[in-house]
């Protein structure tokens, strides 16, 4: 199999698909793996690296691009990149096919394989190749190191000669892998933490955290899968009252609210930001999806009356050397499903490969992505 990493193309991303560590392990199981020259250097790889590794290095992208059996990428690659791979080509990458069905036309245009990352089922045999808790995690914690650098204050309690300087309150929104994670250091830098999720079972994890869970009388919105699912807007309003009244006490709002395939919910209204403090910070790291915030605008700091709002849509990306090493091992770990007796092989009864492999040589596969990409079309 000849497996093929590119230099990621986007201007705020610093990550690599696979790292020399993965590359290793490839070409000992009897792969080739060929790099475009530089793909690494923002993620603390050099080519040299990676020639070590076993791989080969070039420069000819048109020329790397027709001997991929595999394209191995972090974003959607672009359809100029789409259209010279070969017919049956297999990508596999973050593609984001709820979100963006209408991207999918160049795998079909092309006869293309698609694997979409965001589509392997959170289940226990598929932790191991689940990257989007491992950007999550990344995210989550980096969330918290955005808005302590900008809070005029300190997150633990001091006690001083001149006084005891009192913890910074954090209020986290959404505990899933994000989420728990930003509690996690919020809590490791002595921060107060409390947590608001909308399915019941977050309220254990978050309170192992040490952290208060604000609790929605009778609500628990777990849906297929582990994930919430939308519930309607007289609950909404409900818990856009409790967070408002909470927003007025804290320092920092943390939103990771999120229902794949769908808008992000609003739940810190413009008058909830209208009653925090001057200084207090938001990252709403579901920017991406439309913001959990309603003031937020992707990728730019929003100043409200003195509350700076933030919505970076590519935290993991700031992170990039851990960022890469963890996608790649998901990668890794997916790829070995891909291979038997050293020849490609798709076995579509196994769940992992049936979930996430969205189109097949051209044809869309999945049943929530043809929907979402035939609704796309029409409008
Ligand atoms: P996500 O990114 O889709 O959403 C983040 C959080 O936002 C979730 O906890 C969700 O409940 C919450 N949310 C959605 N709407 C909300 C609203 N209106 N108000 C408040 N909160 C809202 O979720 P995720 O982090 O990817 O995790 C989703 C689930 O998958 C979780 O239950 C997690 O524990 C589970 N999971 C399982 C595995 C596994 O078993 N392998 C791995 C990772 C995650």
């Amino acid at each position: 199999m000849q497996i093929v990493v590119l230099k990621e193309s986007a201007a705020d991303e610093f990550r690599v698909a696979l790292v020399p560590e993965s590359v290793k392990k490839f070409v000992a199981a009897g792969n080739g793996i060929s790099v475009e020259a530089g793909a690494g250097l923002l993620a603390g790889a050099s080519d040299t690296n990676y020639e070590q590794a076993g791989a080969v290095i070039s420069s000819n992208r048109e020329e790397l691009l027709q001997k991929a059996d595999v394209l191995v990428s972090i974003n959607h690659p672009d359809e100029e990149v789409l259209s010279k791979l070969k017919k049956g080509g297999i990508v596999i990458a973050l593609l984001r096919p709820l979100d963006e069905p209408e991207k999918l036309q160049a795998f079909i245009e092309n006869g293309l394989t698609a694997i979409s990352l965001e589509m392997i089922p959170r289940t226990t045999r598929a932790q191991a190749m689940d990257v989007l808790s491992s950007m999550a995690t990344i995210a989550g914690y980096k969330a918290v190191l955005l808005a302590t650098e900008k809070l005029p204050r300190m997150l633990p309690m001091m006690t001083t000669a001149a006084g005891t300087i009192p913890p910074a309150r954090v209020f986290v929104v959404g505990a899933g892998v994000a989420g728990l994670q930003a509690i996690a250091t919020a809590r490791r830098l002595g921060a107060v933490v409390e947590g608001f999720d909308i399915r019941a079972a977050a309220g254990e994890a978050v309170r192992s955290l040490g952290a208060k869970f604000l609790e929605l009388e009778n609500i628990n919105a777990e849906g297929e899968g582990g994930y919430a699912k939308e519930i309607g807007e007289d609950v909404m309003d409900k818990a856009r009252q409790l967070l408002t009244k909470t927003a007025a006490n804290a320092d920092c709002i943390i939103t990771t609210a999120q229902i794949p395939g769908k808008r992000a919910p609003i739940l810190i209204t413009k008058e909830a930001v209208e009653a925090m403090k001057r200084g207090s910070v938001i990252v709403d790291l579901a920017g991406a999806n439309g913001g959990n915030c309603e003031l937020s605008k992707p990728n730019e700091i929003v100043n409200h009356n003195g509350v700076f709002i933030y919505a970076p849509t590519n935290l993991a990306a700031t992170i990039p050397v851990h960022a890469s090493q963890l996608f790649s091992r998901n990668v890794a770990a997916l790829c070995n499903l891909l291979v038997k007796d050293g020849e490609l092989n798709l076995d579509f009864s196994d769940d992992i490969l049936n979930g996430s492999c969205v189109v097949h040589q051209g044809e869309i596969r999945n049943e929530r992505t043809k929907t979402n990409y035939e609704l796309r079309k029409t409008n």
